[in-house]
């Protein structure tokens, strides 16, 4: 594809006002904040100019501006992401573009870049299908898809990056184009995995699976029991089969009245199941991790596809958080024991959750449509999620840092989404020449940088 870099005179404001039909905000306006506020209150991003897109033509015509006006673009959709902070940008902001379209026959679904997999469910719910959404159904669909998409049903379906048919995008000329996996595009495998730095998505469109239900939920075991479970657990994870999926979490629970009684102010170790086959094929899989520990708490059952949010329990948010993440070839016993020196019930931690899912199955099988996912050979995800407030607060990033060396030996790559702020180290991601590859690309879609404001390792 040859790109025709926009030499269009400068814009002002008012053009840009006229061109959109979503609304422009600048800092000097009172819906400024609301509009860039998210998920993520740890930092607050910073922009000149909003664009509160509401199509395609909006989003080509805000490009064009930047574009003319020398302004770095960044796009924001639910605030779930990395904040990234940066001055003279121009940000794109989705959430109005909210159509979704589902084709019950066909079993796929097209969606808007402000669409968010809670709509996903409610739409796709009455035909008894779903789409391969991660652990809160808060996040949007578009970012965590080209991020990889790590669904609990991944190990049996794969990454949600490998069920996309199109994606409709804005590109650093301007121009809205349809790329699919049939015509050998190279920026739709390098948007799907690698994400940034390459245009702003307008819509995607995606296979719905035949997933109405699911046996599964959460086991939340007594904090003491730490050692005894996370070790249970490393054994019997791998022994599952693809239509299980599971991880455990070390969760350090806030006093809040709003959570379960046994669980308010708690250290305790949640264990998260799902099975997509027979239900009593289900229940008996999970028996033997049962006895690993006192439990506090479960909500163990059968549940509609649509309530895959019961099986992490996600803080709904918004919340302050900072998290780093890494991929596992193996985990040993001796990489448990690591993990819980950093992070386990003696340490005094101001991480909230530090949680490794399994990865294996389809998640390792080869791509069904060209990508650019990372982490296709790691065994188990590591993840550290910490909230810089309180008496440990300014420790966070110590205590993050802390995971990831712990268990370094046994590291094998990283999966962008879930590895947080060392999602700027590229090098961790993919191999050299693969990353040489989509420097290429971007170089080549994108030559006067305009959306390096979302490619972290270009920010200057
Ligand atoms: C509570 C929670 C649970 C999560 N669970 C999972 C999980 O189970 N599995 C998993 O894989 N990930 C998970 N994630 C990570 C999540 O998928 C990523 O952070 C994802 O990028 C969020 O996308 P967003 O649009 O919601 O957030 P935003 O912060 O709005 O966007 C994040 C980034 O996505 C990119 N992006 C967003 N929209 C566009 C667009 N239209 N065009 C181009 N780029 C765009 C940009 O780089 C942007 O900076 C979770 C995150 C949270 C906070």
């Amino acid at each position: 594809m040859s790109i025709t870099i926009d030499q269009s005179p400068s814009s002002s404001l008012s053009d840009l006002r006229a061109a959109v039909a979503g609304p422009v905000f600048t800092p000097d306006d009172p819906e400024f904040g609301a509009e860039l506020a998210g998920f993520n209150v740890a930092v607050t991003p910073g922009a000149s100019i909003v664009v509160g897109a509401t199509s395609a033509a909006d989003v080509a015509a805000a490009v064009r501006h930047a574009r003319a006006n020398g302004l770095r673009i960044g796009v924001r959709a639910t605030g779930h992401g990395p904040v990234l902070e940066g001055g003279n940008q121009l940000t794109i902001s989705t959430s109005r573009m909210t159509d979704i379209t589902v084709d019950p026959i066909a079993r796929t679904a097209r969606v808007g870049a402000g669409v968010r997999w809670r709509d996903v469910a409610a739409a796709t719910a009455p035909h008894g299908l779903t789409g391969l959404a991660g652990s809160s159904s808060s996040v949007g669909v578009v970012g965590y898809t080209l991020g990889g998409g790590l669904s609990p049903f991944g190990r049996e379906f794969g990454y949600a990056a490998d069920h996309v048919r199109s994606i409709e995008v804005v590109t650093a000329d301007g121009i809205v184009r349809t790329l699919d996996a049939t015509a050998g595009s190279d920026l739709f495998t390098a948007l799907l995995g690698a994400r940034d730095g390459l245009g702003i998505v307008t819509a995607i469109e995606f296979d719905l699976l035949p997933v109405a239900t699911f046996y599964g939920g959460g086991i939340f075991f007594a904090g003491n029991a730490a050692s005894d479970v996370l070790h249970a657990w490393r054994q019997w994870a791998p022994t599952l089969p693809e239509e299980a999926g599971t991880s455990i979490a070390i969760l350090r629970l806030p006093p809040d009245p709003n959570l379960p009684p046994p669980l308010q102010g708690q250290l305790a170790v949640h264990v998260r199941y799902t099975h997509t086959g027979d239900p009593g094929v289900a229940e008996s899989l999970l028996a033997p991790i049962r006895s690993a520990g006192p439990v506090l708490l479960e909500n163990v059952g059968v549940h509609p596809a649509a309530a895959l949010d019961a099986v992490h329990m996600d803080p709904p948010g918004p919340m302050p958080s900072v998290e780093q993440g890494v991929a596992l070839g193996e985990l040993t016993a001796s990489a448990v024991d690591a993990l819980l020196d950093a992070a386990g019930p003696d340490v005094a931690s101001p991480l909230a959750i530090v949680e490794i899912r399994l990865l294996g199955g389809k998640l390792v099988a080869p791509q069904r449509v060209p990508n650019a996912v990372s982490g296709r050979d790691a065994a188990f995800t590591v993840l550290a999620i910490g909230v810089p407030a309180g008496p440990l607060g300014d420790q966070v990033e110590a205590h993050l840092s802390g995971v990831v060396d712990a268990v370094a030996p046994w590291s094998r790559g990283a999966l962008l989404n879930l590895s947080g702020r060392r999602a700027h180290n590229r090098d961790e991601l993919w191999p050299q020449a693969q990353r040489e590859h989509l420097a290429e690309i971007r170089r080549r879609h994108d030559p006067a940088g305009v959306f390096s404001l979302t490619d972290p390792n270009n920010l200057g």
